[in-house]
């Protein structure tokens, strides 16, 4: 069976990554979409609620499941006994992180963990979780950014807060 892993911290899921998740669920039989708890992020949602708007967005795409995890993406990937991570691609400033992570992830794994990139649809090359909490910071429109269901819920974290008091 062809298992791939989705990593990422989705504060909050965008189109960008639904958009990756469609076409990585074409290509493997199972995608586990695998939300890293970051301690050094400080983050919109709980994992909990990243878990939860993940699974409510994924639930009619067939062979995607969601998960959490604490730690090193390798140690997971072990856990699950998958062999093959997927990270999107926007700009070439994504590049270099990318590469390095990929290249770290292949070392430590001792090569038992690779890594597949696909680049990102041209309409949602702009897109990512901070572009989406800078606009609804200032209360801006984020329906062309979010799916439907996530809406309501980025708009309520930042209920009476001023313009200001962002979170990256
Ligand atoms: P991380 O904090 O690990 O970068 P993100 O949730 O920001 O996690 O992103 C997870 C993955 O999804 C990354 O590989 C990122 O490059 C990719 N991604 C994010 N937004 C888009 C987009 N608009 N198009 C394609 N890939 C994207």
């Amino acid at each position: 069976m062809k298992k791939a892993i989705y990593p990422g911290s989705f504060d909050p899921v965008t189109l960008g990554h639904l958009d990756v998740i469609h076409r990585a669920a074409k290509m493997f039989d199972e995608v586990i979409i695998c939300v890293l708890d970051n301690k050094a992020k400080t983050p919109l949602f709980s994992v909990d609620e990243r878990v939860k708007m993940l699974k409510d967005v994924t639930k009619d795409i067939p062979g995607v499941i969601v998960d959490s995890y604490y730690g090193l993406l390798i140690d997971y990937a072990d856990k699950v006994d998958a062999h093959v991570s997927i990270r999107g691609l926007r700009a070439v400033t994504d590049f270099e992180y990318e590469l390095q992570i990929a290249q770290t992830n292949a070392l430590l794994s001792h090569g038992r963990l690779d890594t597949i990139f696909l680049t990102t649809s041209m309409e949602y090359a702009y897109l990512s979780s901070s572009v989406v909490k800078e606009i609804a910071s200032f209360h801006g429109d984020i329906s062309p950014c979010v799916p439907k269901q996530i809406e309501d819920l980025v708009r309520k974290k930042f209920e009476g807060r001023a313009p200001h008091e962002r979170i990256r």
